[in-house]
């Protein structure tokens, strides 16, 4: 088996990617899909950090009318349901894991506590982020890029719809192009759909690559840490 390129990572599932066909909610079986590539980077001996988004429920950008700090936590409380059935998924097929949670919630899962969160992964459970970072007018996309810089994660592997990033929506655009490499001052300056902006800088400043590949194919997550020529690497490309 080719070795993994990484030691440890940090998985980005947008609520998106819960939801497979279904369009809304929570898609079981596309998510059992999901867990059985995790546990197949668990079994390669690579330590797994996992932020869910939660925009398969509720955006706090949604244009509700709503006050945007409370739809933010509406947002925040729906990563974390998320992150429940991730976990319940992961350990349906035997992978040991915790949810921390950024919004203290002691009798549903611990509180996110570093020291603890890095323990977990050296004992190869999966540790799952949830409710962002526990403050409105973030993204989970910020969430990954902290909790990663956090946990020393060697990269960001962000699963997305689409499988790479594009100079213009492939799903609008027929000519759309497709980056294999892209510095972060790239993405910044062309206002490519990557992450948002707060996420990139931090992923900038802390040196963080962010591997962009789409999960319409759950085993990509592998193809992606075995170093295989999937999707957009951003980097600052020395
Ligand atoms: N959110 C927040 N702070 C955070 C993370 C998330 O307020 O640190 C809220 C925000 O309203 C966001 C929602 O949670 O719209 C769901 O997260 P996100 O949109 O990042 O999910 P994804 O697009 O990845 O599914």
């Amino acid at each position: 088996m080719d070795k993994p390129k990484f030691k440890r990572v940090m998985l980005k599932l947008s609520g998106e990617a819960l939801t497979g066909e279904k369009g809304y909610g929570i898609d079981f079986k596309f998510t059992n899909k999901i867990s059985e590539q995790i546990k197949a980077l668990i079994d390669m001996g690579i330590e797994v950090g996992a932020v869910v988004g939660g925009g398969n429920i509720w955006r706090g950008r949604s244009g509700s009318g709503m006050d945007r700090t409370t739809a933010d936590y509406m947002g925040m409380l729906a990563t974390c349901i998320n992150a429940l059935a991730l976990q319940d998924s992961l350990e349906q097929i035997g992978v040991n894991t915790r949810v921390q949670t950024a919004i203290e919630m002691k009798e549903v899962a611990e509180p996110f506590i570093r020291r603890r969160a890095m323990r977990h992964l050296e004992k190869d459970r999966v540790v799952i982020f949830a409710a962002g970072t526990g403050n409105p007018y973030f993204s989970t996309d910020t969430c990954a890029a902290l909790r990663a810089a956090e946990i020393e994660a060697d990269v960001i592997l962000l699963a997305k719809k689409v499988d790479g990033v594009y100079d213009k929506d492939p799903y609008k655009y027929e000519g759309a192009k497709k980056y294999d490499k892209l510095s972060y001052i790239e993405v910044l300056e062309k206002g490519l759909q990557v992450m948002d902006s707060t996420a990139t800088s931090l992923c900038m400043d802390n040196n963080i690559p962010i591997l962009v590949f789409g999960l319409d194919k759950p085993e990509n997550i592998i193809r992606a840490v075995k170093g295989e020529p999937i999707g957009t690497l951003v980097s600052n490309l020395d």
